[in-house]
């Protein structure tokens, strides 16, 4: 018997845990059978049918791919009625799979009223957050940041940086800030759930699991706050081809509880369109937007050297901003210092640079390009994909890592 229940479900304050149990092969497939998630603000009286959708949420698309049972005595009725939709958007992302219906529940509940009362959208302080954001403003949408998605829960220093960061946004916006703890990514067998998957390139995390995962932790705030819609800023374009993400209109505008609905923003517009948005308001509002893009950096600042500070840098740099009003300080923010930074960096460029190559064809000809980066508007991505160097060292690197493993497992033989 492949089955999942639930033991209990514990409500304190701000805190919601779940304690559930499995057998037979989803053991595999789960490392942690204590599931919780924690707000900055109390979901006392939460209704049961409601306080499983989180966990849900991460475990459904589990079932659906490896066959397995799920059993629950009691769930929210827009959730429910909405799952067959949520389903078929993986169905045709995925068609080489099959997915099963293995879901039991006992009970229905209708929650909500029908009104819509507040807006959320999901904040990081990046481009597509703040353009969904800045979009949207108007509606005076609360800024949902998760601890324990993008930043590890063990990650203190790095998630003291992003929350002082969104803290800050909020502030300066006067938006409320809601933060969400949870273990939901950690609960979930990733490596068994990824091998299963057999399919170069993929991970559960990316392809199965962050859309419906992180939006469904927002089914108590629904209650608690009364959020009638909530944005998630989409990080791809509806032109990109044979795009496999769980993050897609197609899967998350037909998740829904509690009454609420949720949209999946700025999928008809690319990064560098969303810069020149961001540009814009920046402009006749007369102010700055602290953009954190940066992964590499610490202490909270983008570092200005790395392929995606250099990128961004190269988009704002194109729609006519100054780089010091968008987060971006110090000596690495000259032409010169970007376009050096990235052609001896040996990363590749990605389709994204193609985006800001036709920007560049767009804005300049060839006697009008600043002379640092006439070398990218002649040969675009290729000056650096294609490169004879580029292409040395890559192909060392790989040898050196090869050999390597050779090594390590000879010694452990
Ligand atoms: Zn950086």
């Amino acid at each position: 018997m492949d089955k999942l229940s639930i033991d209990t479900i514990k409500i304190k304050d701000n805190r919601l845990e779940i304690i559930f149990k499995i057998s037979g092969r989803w053991k595999q497939y789960i490392s942690d059978t204590n599931f919780y998630c924690e707000y900055n603000k109390s979901i006392k009286n939460l209704p049961e049918s409601l306080a499983v959708v989180p966990l849900l949420g991460n475990i459904l698309p589990i079932a659906w791919v490896y066959h397995l049972k799920i059993k629950i005595k009691r769930m929210d009725e827009d959730f429910y009625n909405n799952l067959s939709e949520v389903m078929d958007g993986y169905i045709n992302m995925y068609p080489s799979i099959t997915f099963y219906d293995c879901l039991e529940v006992g009970e229905l509940e209708k929650n909500g009223d029908g009104h819509s009362y507040k807006t959320a959208c999901f904040f990081s302080g990046g481009v597509d957050a703040y353009y969904t954001f800045l979009r949207h403003r108007k509606e005076n949408p609360v800024l949902v940041t998760v601890w324990g998605s993008d930043v590890a829960l063990d990650d203190y220093k790095g998630w003291k940086k992003v929350n002082n960061a969104v803290k800050e946004a909020g502030l300066t916006y006067g938006a409320e800030n809601c933060i969400i703890k949870s273990n939901f990514r950690e609960i979930v067998n990733a490596n068994a759930l990824t091998a299963g998957l057999q399919h170069p390139g993929w991970s559960w995390w990316h392809e199965f699991q962050h859309g419906i995962g992180l939006i469904t932790l927002m089914a108590p705030l629904s209650y608690a706050d009364k959020i009638g819609r909530l944005y998630i800023a989409s990080s791809y374009t509806a032109d990109v081809k044979n795009l496999t993400c769980a993050s897609d209109p197609s899967i998350d505008n037909h998740v829904r509880f509690n009454g609420c609905e949720v949209i999946h923003d700025g999928f008809d517009t690319n990064r560098q369109g969303k810069v020149r948005y961001i540009v814009e308001f920046a402009k006749q509002n007369k102010t700055s937007v602290d953009l954190r893009v940066c992964w590499v950096s610490r202490g909270g600042k983008n570092c200005c050297i790395c392929e995606k500070c250099c990128r961004t840098m190269m988009a704002i740099y194109l729609e006519d901003g100054l780089l010091a009003d968008f987060g971006f300080h110090g000596e690495n923010t000259t032409l010169i210092k970007i376009a050096r930074n990235m052609k001896y960096k040996n990363s590749a460029l990605s389709r994204d640079w193609d985006v800001l190559h036709d920007r560049f064809l767009e804005k300049y000809t060839l006697s009008t390009v600043p002379k640092e980066w006439k070398w990218f508007y002649r040969g675009g991505t290729d000056s650096i994909n294609n490169n004879l160097v580029f292409l040395i060292v890559k192909f060392s690197k790989k040898v050196i890592f090869r050999l390597k493993k050779i090594k390590r497992k000879g010694i452990s033989a």
